[in-house]
């Protein structure tokens, strides 16, 4: 039980990669506080991982505070809530810009600036933030998403230098395709455009992957509790890509 007496917020904790991290990191013996919209997917999460959910709207300012008010202290700060909409740059109107950036880079750095100066003052943190391999390269028609992701690396890196010797450490980890409902929505959006069928479509989004598979979020919560183990500390402003060499094509 490594993470003994720790704990730890992850934002997006009620589905997906966010829950898959909340029960690594339960296991590894960290209280877990969940945060999302769905009250629903939250308190399922709570009760699997013997946890806390907080409804939060991180696209509203206000209501981010508000869970940042009640959260208390947070040793571990997950940065996981996200959205992925694709559109040519044409289509991609100011509120598809500003909704993506606002959720995928600005919340995730007001989240961390309020949280990680505690961590600082106890003289340990970690914070994971999901970011994805859209972080560290182009894809077609997500210049919004993809801005966002670079945003979220960028202020990894920057913040590790700010940090380096606090006992805090920030990582960015960049997933390539992984199998959960943002996925779903992708594979049902290209069969819908494309006039395939829906395992076609998701072939496509394997092809991607040299390995000609989607990453499963436990994968991706393996690396996050590895980040946050002390022997970890070594790694820092780093962004991990967990996409079965993806990036490499
Ligand atoms: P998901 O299943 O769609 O989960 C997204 C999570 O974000 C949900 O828990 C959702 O909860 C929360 N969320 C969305 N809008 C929110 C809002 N306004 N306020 C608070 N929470 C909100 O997606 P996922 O695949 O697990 O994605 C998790 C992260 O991994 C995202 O940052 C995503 O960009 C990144 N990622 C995913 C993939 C992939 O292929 N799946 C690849 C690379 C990176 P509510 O809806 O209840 O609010």
């Amino acid at each position: 039980m490594q993470l003994e007496g720790k704990r730890a917020l992850v934002t997006g904790g009620g589905r997906g990669i966010g829950q898959a991290i909340a029960q690594a990191l339960a296991r590894a013996g960290a209280q877990v506080v969940v945060c999302g919209r769905s009250v629903r997917d939250l308190s399922a999460v709570a009760a699997q991982v013997g946890g806390t959910a907080i409804e939060a709207d991180l696209l509203d300012r206000k209501s981010t505070d508000a869970m940042l008010a009640t959260v208390g202290r947070v040793d571990i700060l997950v940065n996981n809530a996200g959205i992925a909409e694709s559109a040519p740059l044409e289509k991609t109107s100011d509120e598809l810009w500003d909704r993506i950036i606002e959720l995928d880079a600005t919340a995730p750095f007001r989240i961390a600036r309020a949280l990680v100066p505690g961590m600082v003052e106890r003289g340990w943190g970690r914070v994971v933030n999901i970011a994805s391999n859209a972080g560290v390269s182009g894809y077609g028609y997500t210049a919004a998403y993809c801005a966002a992701k670079h945003a979220m690396v960028g202020f990894t890196r920057a913040l590790a230098i700010d940090l380096a010797r606090t006992g805090v450490t920030i990582n960015a980890l960049c997933p390539g395709w992984v199998e959960t409902a943002m996925a779903k929505e992708a594979v049902s959006r290209i069969a819908a455009k494309t006039k395939r069928s829906e395992a076609e479509a998701k072939q496509t989004l394997e092809a991607m992957s040299p390995q000609r598979r989607m990453i499963q979020p436990q994968e991706v919560a393996h690396t996050a509790l590895m980040l946050c183990s002390d022997d970890a500390r070594g790694i820092h402003g780093q962004t991990i890509i967990i996409d079965g060499g993806a990036i490499l094509k």
